[in-house]
């Protein structure tokens, strides 16, 4: 729930489009700030894709996308593509400083939510920023939207379990590889995930399901990378959750 003050000093207006927000939003749509018009802009990923990557088909032969992948990444899934509409979603979360922008985002990713079995304990773990960055930005858009998704998925959310133990030059380079190369070794797991009791519930250990989230997907070299140093640390299952997913030009 936003609080007054942030009730008091947002615009009841779209922060997207500057469409005047209905008021007749009712349950977790009064608390929107994307209005329906943007948010039907969003054009979700659908299958048929890749099993694991979820990048949709066609494929010549093995998916050159997930081929390096580290085992314990079983999947990812994005809700949307990032293309119009989309991408200043995105650059809404990461740059507007709105934490309820994430909300919206997180409603749509309700597709992308893991089937998991009753029992299986799971946790939402955010890809952290490098130090440099957070101190710039002042806040991680993957932590609020990890945060809006332990609300809406009713699951915890593993804030220091990741750091980046590495400064990654911005990626630019489009090809797979080039990525994966460029991430190698830039994420560190706290030892021994089994010791891990992260928020509000108890007993996550390394049989837990391991949600990585990120604001957007390009070629899942970040989320291999990410599910690497979890995977070392003794985690046996990682998936990958993301908003957007970036076009890669010329990927078959
Ligand atoms: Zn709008
Ligand atoms: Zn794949």
């Amino acid at each position: 729930m936003p609080s007054a003050l942030e009730q008091l000093l947002l615009p009841a207006e779209c922060l997207l489009c500057h469409g005047l927000l209905g008021t007749g939003g009712t349950g977790r749509d009064a608390d929107r700030i994307v209005c329906p018009v943007c948010r039907h802009r969003w054009r979700p990923v659908r299958p048929p894709w890749c099993e694991r990557c979820g990048q949709p088909e066609p494929h010549f032969g093995p998916c050159r996308l997930c081929a390096a992948w580290p085992t314990a990444l079983r999947t990812a899934r994005s809700a949307v593509w990032l293309a119009e509409g989309a991408r200043e979603a995105v650059h809404a979360l990461k740059y507007g400083g709105l934490p309820r922008i994430a909300d919206d985002l997180a409603g749509a990713m309700d597709a992308t939510a893991p089937r998991l079995g009753a029992d299986a304990a799971s946790v939402l773990v955010p890809i952290p920023l490098a130090p440099r960055r957070l101190r710039q930005r002042g806040y991680n858009q993957s932590e609020w939207l990890a945060e809006a998704l332990g609300r809406r998925w009713r699951m915890p959310v593993a804030r220091n379990l990741l750091s980046r133990v590495r400064e990654t030059a911005t990626q630019t380079a489009l090809t797979p590889e080039t990525r994966l190369a460029n991430v190698a070794g830039a994420f560190a797991a706290e030892r021994g995930v089994g010791r891990l009791t992260p928020g509000r519930r108890p007993g996550v250990s390394r049989d837990s399901t391991f949600i990585l989230v990120d604001d957007v997907f390009t070629t899942g070299a970040t989320l291999a990378e990410a599910a690497r140093a979890l995977e070392q640390a003794g985690a046996r299952t990682v998936l990958g959750v993301t908003f957007g997913r970036a076009v890669i030009p010329d990927f078959t």
